[in-house]
């Protein structure tokens, strides 16, 4: 039997039909197929599918549904590992909220300012998403307060268990009602996730996505090196594969931190997203990468941790990880939603353990191929990323809106909209993506003029 997969098999009203056309959501992808009907139903759910595989919808819809807009008390409350994973589901949950007028989505994570929360709660919010510890600071200050939760979810539960919230988690779904429906998503299901929905859920069903990754959209290389290559291997792949997004996982910090550096010495742009960067650096590290400005990203699985970018052509295993799990996540980044992705691993003769154990538990046997292979052609450039980021000093803080600069940049200053990438408006800066051969143009353009009536210090990053 074949299941329907399209979203008018479900039942959802005619504004939100139309909302999810329009998003450009024609068919459920396999999680939304297997738990929507369930969810929309009522029931619990435990459900388990890999990163990129559509959950978000998967529970913001059912949430939605069992939302009254005319009623202005949180009824909805998502837990999320990050707050970058808390920002991504709000602007998720807000697109797909759009079918209903003024349904009102807050944020609630660390390392943003209690202040300004108070202030966007005392407004009042349907919906919201956060962190449990920053969650459970505000239960705890009675700023937050959660009578009239209808819906409970538990997003990336594993990694919120990994990251150290499980107290935090359980004093929160201890001050939720118990009339209440409860969603819990994760990518694998350990112990710890399996005695939380024992604890505090109603009868789950249980959605399970066996299917590791669409085998056909990951293309997965094995070649063979020894430490004194791998680092330089790195540049050979990306100079022959020329993939404009790459995320590059290394076992080590200090092989992060030497990898960036041979990479930049060949003139490529990477970054190496690390532990010890503050928030406004790494939220300068993750725009630029996700605005196509940046051609890798270089970090340990600990700092990729709750990393979500949607465009990825490709993910470099620098060195092999001992655990296989682990290497079909950090695999699994890349090829989603429909596009394909490369998936590449530099293995040593040591390594070739953990390569055994990888094939074993992928039930298929890794395909070798030479560095010897990779041939960039004679003169070619060095792989270059195709925009550039300009850094606005301004931002929330000066009430700027993506609009505003798109709107000085194409009718003002006349540019392209084509020649304009991603803007990304943080609190105190606005990052702009420009096409690399503007760039110049770009900036004394903006360092000139006006935007939204007032000069601007601009730099390029
Ligand atoms: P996950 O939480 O499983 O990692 P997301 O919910 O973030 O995945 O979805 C990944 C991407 O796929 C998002 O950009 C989202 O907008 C898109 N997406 C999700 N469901 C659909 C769908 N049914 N059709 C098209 N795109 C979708
Ligand atoms: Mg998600």
């Amino acid at each position: 039997m074949t299941r329907d997969t399209s979203f008018s098999s479900l039942p959802l009203p005619p504004p939100m039909q139309a909302n999810l056309q329009q998003l450009g959501y024609l068919t459920m992808t396999p999680i939304q197929a297997a738990s929507l009907p369930l969810a929309l139903a009522g029931q619990d759910l435990i459900a388990q599918a890999k990163t990129g595989s559509g959950k978000t919808a998967a529970f913001t819809l059912p949430l939605l549904m069992n939302l009254n807009p005319r009623r202005f008390a949180v009824q909805a409350l998502v837990l999320c590992p990050t707050r970058e994973l808390a920002e991504q589901v709000t602007q998720e949950v807000r697109r797909l909220a759009r079918a209903e007028d003024n349904i009102k989505t807050l944020t609630l994570c660390g390392g943003a300012p209690i202040r300004n929360q108070l202030a966007s709660l005392a407004h009042g919010a349907h919906i919201v998403v956060g962190t449990p510890g920053r969650i459970l600071d505000h239960l705890e200050r009675e700023t937050l307060v959660l009578d009239a939760l209808n819906t409970l979810v538990l997003d990336e539960a594993d990694r919120m268990l990994d990251m150290g919230f499980a107290e935090d988690m359980a004093k929160v779904i201890e001050a939720c009602p118990k009339a209440r429906q409860t969603l819990l998503f994760s990518a694998t299901y350990p112990e710890g996730v399996a005695k939380l929905a024992a604890r505090f859920m109603r009868e789950p069903k249980e959605v399970k996505l066996t299917e590791r990754h669409a085998a056909s959209k990951i293309r997965q290389r094995f070649y063979e090196v020894t430490d004194s290559t791998r680092l330089h291997a790195v540049g050979q792949l990306l100079n022959h594969y020329r993939p404009v997004s790459t995320l590059a996982f290394c076992n080590t910090k200090q092989q992060c931190r030497d990898l960036v550096a041979v990479l930049q010495a060949q003139g490529i742009v990477a970054l190496e997203l690390h532990g010890d960067l503050d928030q406004r650096e790494r939220d300068q590290v993750l725009v630029q990468f996700a605005n196509r400005s940046c051609s890798v990203l270089v970090a340990t699985d600990v700092a990729a941790r709750g990393l979500d970018i949607a465009q990825l052509e490709a993910v470099i295993n620098v060195d092999i990880t001992p655990d296989p799990e682990v290497h079909t996540h950090r695999v699994g980044r890349t090829g989603r939603a429909d596009e394909a992705g490369w998936a590449f691993s530099l293995a040593s003769m040591d390594e070739m353990g953990s390569v055994g154990r990888i094939d074993e538990m992928q039930g298929v046997a890794s395909e070798w191929h030479r560095l010897s292979e990779l041939t960039s052609p004679p003169n070619a450039e060095p792989l270059r990323p195709p925009m550039v980021t300009l850094q606005i000093l301004g931002g929330r803080k000066e009430k700027i809106r993506p609009g505003d600069v798109l709107g000085a940049l194409t009718k003002d200053m006349g540019f392209e909209g084509a020649q304009i990438g991603k803007i990304n408006v943080n609190e105190f800066s606005t990052y702009v993506a420009v096409e690399r051969g503007v760039a110049d143009k770009v900036l004394r353009a903006l360092n000139a003029g006006k935007v939204k009536g007032r000069s601007v210090k601009v730099r390029r990053l």
